[in-house]
């Protein structure tokens, strides 16, 4: 038998993971490269009062089928890592009435049909915007030929102000972390159509019940180990060397020490942002460059709020409008962490000029409008993740790169490569295991 050649991976986010451990599969050797102390990129666990919480809520959604099959291949039961909750929205806005929508077990796209005819809050003109909105993305086959904003998408559709401010723009900034006024209206677009338009279970939302970590990065980890792959923490990769337009080494600095490994398969697996360093000196990357640099980034902001252990939301995800909360999560309810509430807030706004104490209080004030008696606030924590996903904007696809490159031995990996996803999860680890089938 031909000895499989070996492939350098450098960064451990889900999408480096992802390649490795399709990769390890197939039996490669791999070697994959992380920065940082432990894996999980931009989804990974940190440290609050002894409990392990997210650096940022994450949610998945039924149609992470590439997501859920990995994990299963770690041997992950996602039955019982993942809280699967039928869609059920609620959405509370300050000033106004409260939307609420639930879905059927009806196949889709009825579900979601009756859903819209039997949701909470809606009038008669809102049911049917809503369903001239469904109609319209159908007629378009979910992409339009020009991009324009999600915002213009709504004002050519009609949507209406209740379906926008409870509905569409909550789902907007969740899916996609870009205000809708800048963002993708093809990227919100194949979203819909992925959630709402196969089966009925892709709508479900999964909750994990175990930190992020243990979700995948961990058994991920494991199990390339256990095949004969080897995981370097701490060890970040300073320089790939390119001769002939091929592939031949990578230098990493380990413990402060630099070490060389000969190698002819790379995938670069790290954020956008932090490709430039390992590209800039070859002249041959220099169009990838040229795409990076022009993206942008939003931050995500988790406030957790550590209540009594007997506060709990009336439902196990909550959504706020006219607030600077987005989405409240009881995480007593999916995870056993009682009385403890995670709220999240995409996108930039006013919220990044205040500092955390304010931050927090504020979030606090917000959520004690949901308990008819005010609920005492025994400690907080708050979590910016200032790049947390590029910018999901009008036009991005054309500027995201391919998985391959003009490098023999050279792919790209990552949520910001050419997915036709949001920065995601599903993105993220359907990007690491294209890497790896070209890989090969
Ligand atoms: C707060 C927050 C909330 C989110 N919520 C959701 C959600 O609810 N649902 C969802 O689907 N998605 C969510 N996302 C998005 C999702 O987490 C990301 O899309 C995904 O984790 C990106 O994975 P990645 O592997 O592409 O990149 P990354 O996670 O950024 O991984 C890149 C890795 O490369 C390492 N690295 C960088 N340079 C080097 C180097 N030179 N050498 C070695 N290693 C290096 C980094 O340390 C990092 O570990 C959220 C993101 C954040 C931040």
């Amino acid at each position: 038998m031909t000895s499989k050649p070996d492939v350098v991976i450098i960064g451990a986010g889900w999408a480096g993971l992802a390649a490795a451990v399709r990769l390890t599969e197939q039996g490669h050797k791999i070697s994959l490269f992380e920065s940082a102390k432990q894996a999980g990129g931009r989804a990974r666990t940190v440290s609050f009062n002894k409990l392990a919480v997210d650096n940022g809520q994450h949610l998945l959604i039924g149609a992470y089928t590439e997501c859920l099959g990995l994990m299963e291949t770690v041997g992950i039961n996602t039955s019982t890592s993942l809280k699967r909750l039928p869609l059920l929205l609620t959405v509370i806005d300050k000033n106004n009435s409260t939307l609420r929508l639930k879905a059927p077990a009806l196949p889709a796209p009825l579900h979601l049909l009756y859903a819209l005819f039997t949701a909470k809050g809606l009038k008669f003109r809102d049911r049917m915007a809503a369903i001239n909105f469904g109609l319209y993305l159908k007629k378009n086959n979910y992409q339009l030929e020009q991009d324009i904003s999600v915002e213009a998408l709504f004002q050519r559709t009609g949507q209406t102000k209740i379906l926008v401010r409870q509905l569409w723009e909550p789902l907007c900034l969740s899916t996609m972390n870009t205000p809708i006024k800048d963002a993708s209206a093809n990227i919100f677009m194949n979203v819909f159509k992925d959630a709402f338009t196969n089966k009925r279970k892709d709508a479900d939302l999964l909750v994990p019940t175990v930190d992020l970590s243990k979700l995948f990065p961990n058994a991920a980890i494991k199990y390339i180990e256990a095949h004969g792959g080897k995981v370097y923490l701490k060890s970040r990769i300073e320089n790939i060397e390119i001769n002939n337009n091929q592939i031949t080494s990578v230098t990493a600095k380990i413990n402060n020490t630099e070490e060389t490994f000969k190698t002819s398969s790379i995938i670069i697996a790290t954020a956008p942002q932090n490709i430039k360093k390992l590209i800039t000196n070859h002249s041959a990357l220099d169009s990838i460059n040229k795409k990076i640099v022009q993206f942008n980034y939003e931050p995500i902001v988790t406030v957790y709020l550590q209540y009594s252990k007997d506060t709990q939301l009336t439902q196990a995800m909550l959504g706020l409008s006219s607030t600077l909360s987005q989405w409240a999560f009881d995480r007593g309810t999916f995870c056993n962490q009682n009385g403890l509430i995670s709220v999240v807030i995409s996108c930039n706004g006013p919220h990044m000029a205040l500092d955390d104490d304010t931050l927090a209080q504020t979030i606090h004030d917000e959520i004690a409008m949901l308990f008819t008696t005010k609920p005492s606030l025994i400690m907080s924590f708050v979590i910016r993740e200032k790049r947390a996903t590029f910018a999901c904007t009008v036009n991005i696809n054309d500027i995201r790169p391919q998985n391959e490159t003009s490098i023999k031995g050279l792919f790209l990996a990552g949520d910001y490569t050419d997915t036709g996803y949001p920065a995601t999860l599903e993105g993220a680890v359907r990007s690491g295991i294209a890497a790896a089938k070209h890989c090969i």
